[in-house]
């Protein structure tokens, strides 16, 4: 290791720039290089996408040393070697599907100073053998996934325990770097702790991830809003999580049968299946993966342009975390959540299957009723996930041109979800409940709708509703504008979904009761009427609109077609030959020189040597035959 290593901003900028093509650092990426550098512990939280890896792997760069990465994930930790190799920088990995041979290989250039990165599982760091070996060489230690270790985050993984023994035995100067992307304030106190992070740096970034459209609607037909999400993003991959893999199986085949390309992945399929349906999608030879969330961690590929849940997760850490997937290439994405009061009692269902000690139950009530929360309040989901994560927002370290303009990137900013005005929700609130009063919360929602819609059914006139003071009180509205109230009422406390012998009902609470005599705030809001293309009005400030401004939309695909074919003769998924944003830029700025290519954002000199030439003719050929067609 050269102790007399060059630190200063300028080589950092010039490494930067080198490999990756970037001219400058995200938020917190400095400061964790630097922490590196200067061989001091630090923990780092940095929202999916906003990049975390370069905080590890530049300072090897600089040092000319040997970086550890623990990796969670044998997926994760392939594609993390392929991305570095492509951007020049020498990277391995060892874990239980390379043979013997390569093992040695990754080992062998490790120790004699070939290697930058060298990718483990903790279970293989467990055996013992391996630090000692490299140890002349290693100048840090990154732990990447680190909330893995806590037991109150969503991915615990009991191997990663053991790091902190293990570390124990090392030479105190080598710095150790945890690195995870969502983690609440108890988490990050868990890692330091279960990790041994020795006063740690702690560089705690904004988590909110401007670039995602969230959109929380009420659940009406899966197949239908997935579809109507999926022909928004004709160019991109996009996933659908369910609950149960029952779920999932009954939602995919609902996709496939109105034309969608999807496949199912979950626990309970084979292993071989499971890894085809992910090496399909991250090569984009399939459109869309129906998943549990055991299809996660391991999915790194950026150009996901969409994740519905067709479900409800049970807390906001999950939902950002499986959201958190789309986007990553830090272009506009939608996450979409469809919701119903239904979720609410499967989570409950499911807490007392576990039947968690008092303490912990509160918690996980505690956490399903802020994700409620989220999919139901008529309030900005950029700001309430920051709330849940107490951040402030807007990010106060970001100029914000729109920030009077709403965050552009929600169905409440961009005025498809509107809330009642106060005076009018409180009456409507007091109709629908009464109805559910009235019939004495012995029916589901279904009958309580057709009471307020006044409908002339079997089941209305068999048990005499045509004759209660609530029939037909609200005729005026929709089906679905009164079930997403419904759901609205139960987030808030005033109304209650059970199940009495698989029978969903609709009952009212002692908050309910009250709220019906002596009235009180609620808050409901509307879905507004969209166009045909699924988007509201647009004079509204719109990240995904002034995303594809000025890019010449017909370049941009047969870019992704050259993309695809260099891709397949370098045996590597797409997005490691270029990101989408790569071709965006290009595709707007139209480069037909070499050397303008790489002043394209992400393009750094290995592949700029590499593809620009291809990249080059491709733009010309596509110039020359749109000028053809115009002479025609
Ligand atoms: P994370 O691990 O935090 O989810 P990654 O390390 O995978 O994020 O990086 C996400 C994306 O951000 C990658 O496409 C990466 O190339 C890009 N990126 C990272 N750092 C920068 C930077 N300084 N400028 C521009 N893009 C960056
Ligand atoms: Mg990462
Ligand atoms: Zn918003």
């Amino acid at each position: 290791m050269t102790v007399e290593a060059d630190f200063s901003q300028e080589k950092l900028h010039d490494i930067l720039n080198t490999y990756w093509g970037f001219s400058s650092f995200r938020p917190q990426q400095a400061e964790a290089v630097h922490a590196a550098l200067v061989g001091q512990d630090a923990l780092v939280v940095i929202p999916t996408g906003g990049g975390k890896s370069l905080c590890y792997q530049l300072p090897s760069m600089v040092k000319e040393g040997l970086t550890i990465v623990v990796s969670p994930l044998i997926a994760l930790m392939d594609d993390q070697v392929a991305a570095a190799n492509a951007n020049g920088i020498s990277a391995a990995a060892l874990h239980s599907q390379r043979d013997d041979g390569e093992r040695r290989t990754a080992v062998h250039m490790a120790q004699s100073g070939q290697l930058r990165l060298l990718y483990v599982s903790p279970e293989r760091l467990a055996i013992g053998d391996l630090l000692p070996a490299l140890l002349p060489d290693v100048c840090l230690i990154a732990i990447d996934e680190a909330h893995c270790v806590s037991h109150w985050g969503h991915d615990f993984r009991p191997e990663y325990t053991q790091l902190k023994q293990l570390f124990s035995t090392l030479p105190a100067h080598i710095p150790r770097m945890a690195l995870t992307a969502t983690a609440t304030p108890m988490v990050q106190q868990e890692i330091q702790t279960h990790l041994g992070l020795r006063a740690p740096k702690c560089l705690i970034g904004h988590p909110d991830r401007p670039n995602l459209i969230y959109r929380a609607l009420p659940r009406k037909s899966i197949p239908e809003q997935v579809q109507a999400v999926a022909t928004r993003h004709p160019e991109g991959g996009g996933i659908v999580y369910a609950l149960t893999r029952k779920e999932v199986e009954k939602v995919c085949g609902e996709l496939v049968a109105v034309g969608i390309q999807a496949d199912a992945y979950h626990a309970g399929l084979p292993a071989g299946t499971r890894r085809d349906v992910q090496r399909r999608f991250v090569a984009e030879e399939l459109a869309v993966v129906v998943a549990t969330v055991a299809f996660g961690m391991g999915i790194d590929r950026s150009n996901v342009r969409w994740v519905v849940h067709a479900g409800c997760p049970r807390s906001l850490e999950h939902y950002q975390q499986e959201s958190g997937r789309a986007g990553r290439d830090g272009l506009p994405a939608e996450c979409v959540l469809l919701f119903g009061g239904s979720d609410l009692s499967t989570h409950r269902y499911f807490i007392d299957q576990d039947d968690p000690p008092p303490h912990r139950r509160q918690i996980l009530e505690d956490q399903l009723k802020s994700m409620a929360h989220f999919a139901s309040a008529p309030i900005c989901r950029h700001r309430m996930i920051c709330d849940y994560f107490g951040a402030a927002y807007p990010d106060p370290q970001l100029a914000h041109e729109h920030s009077d303009q709403g965050c552009g990137a929600c169905d409440v900013c961009l005025g498809e979800t509107t809330s009642m005005p106060t005076v009018q929700a409180e009456v409507l609130a007091k109709k629908i409940i009464s109805a559910v009063w009235r019939t004495e919360g012995r029916f589901g929602i279904n009958q309580v709708v057709a009471v307020l819609r006044g409908r002339n059914t079997a089941a209305i006139r068999r048990h005499g509703h045509e004759n209660l003071s609530v029939y037909g009180l609200l005729k005026e509205y929709d089906d679905w504008t009164l079930r997403r109230w419904i759901d609205q009422l139960t987030v808030q406390g005033y109304l209650v979904q059970t199940r009495s012998d698989g029978f969903p009902l609709l009952g009212m609470t002692a908050q309910g009761k009250t709220f019906c005599r002596a009235g009180g705030e609620v808050s409901l809001s509307q879905g507004i009427e969209k166009s045909s293309t699924g988007k509201a009005s647009r004079k509204k400030h719109d990240v995904d609109v002034e995303a594809w401004e000025g890019v010449d939309r017909d370049l941009f695909d047969v870019l992704r077609v050259m993309r695809s074919s260099i891709a397949k003769s370098d045996g590597v998924p797409p997005y490691i030959v270029f990101h989408d944003a790569a071709l965006r830029e290009i595709a707007r700025a139209i480069p037909t020189q070499l050397e303008d290519l790489s002043e394209i954002k992400g393009i750094g000199e290995k592949k700029s040597e590499r593809y620009g030439y291809t990249v080059i003719q491709t733009i010309e050929d596509y110039l020359q035959a749109k000028e053809k067609e115009a002479v025609e």
